[in-house]
């Protein structure tokens, strides 16, 4: 998709915050530095429209990114931070559930996990339960630039034993770094839209 217009629409902890429900939106889930941030940047050809950082953990809000006036990208908060209090942990799960409990504009949740690491109980968690809500299962496996390609497979394979999926195919090793697979995501992400 060419990217003809992205702005940071909104930035939201609860729901009277959100932006309407006006356009669709597809949302990122994973681990706080994970890459998120980079990928929303690799995906909307931007170098800082979404702010990427060396102190994981941060961010606590939902980011809202507009794309084209067409549809938005929707940066969760990350989770996992191993510093963070138990009632921060709490803000964080209340703050992610309200979102996806309430959003009718919801197309997809995608699931960012790390190529290099077997996903954690936690992102196990996370994944059952967009597939009990009944998206696609879709697995975003950043940081393929630090692996070889030659090493995806094995990789790959770890990722899907963890999560229990059964289809390779909707494990899309990704490099922010090389803009490896921005151009088939957006086809993915428009096949859904049109669908
Ligand atoms: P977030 O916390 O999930 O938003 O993660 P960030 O996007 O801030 O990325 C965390 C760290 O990983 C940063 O230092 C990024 O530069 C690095 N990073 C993210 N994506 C990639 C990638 O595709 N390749 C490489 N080599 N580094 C990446």
């Amino acid at each position: 998709m060419k990217i003809k217009k992205a702005d940071l629409e909104k930035v939201a902890v609860h729901r009277e915050q959100y932006p309407e429900e006006d356009l669709f939106e597809f949302a990122f889930a994973g681990r706080s530095n994970v890459g998120k941030s980079s990928f929303i940047n690799a995906m909307l050809n931007r170098k800082k429209l979404a702010k990427t950082s060396s102190t994981p953990g941060k961010t606590r809000t939902i980011n809202f990114y507009r794309v084209n006036d067409d549809l938005r990208l929707v940066d969760l908060p990350g989770y996992g931070y191993a510093k963070v209090s138990k009632v921060e942990k709490n803000s964080w799960s209340k703050i992610i559930n309200e979102y996806l409990e309430n959003r009718e504009n919801l197309l997809e949740v995608i699931l960012l996990v790390d190529i290099r690491h077997e996903p954690t109980a936690q992102d196990l968690q996370m994944f059952e339960y967009l597939m009990a809500k009944g998206y696609s299962g879709i697995v975003v496996a950043t940081k393929a630039d630090k692996i070889s390609k030659g090493h995806y497979e094995k990789h790959i394979n770890i990722i899907a034993k963890k999560l229990k999926i059964k289809n390779k195919d909707m494990i899309i090793p990704f490099s922010s770094e090389n803009k490896e697979m921005v151009d088939e995501m957006w086809e993915i992400f428009e096949d859904i839209v049109r669908y």
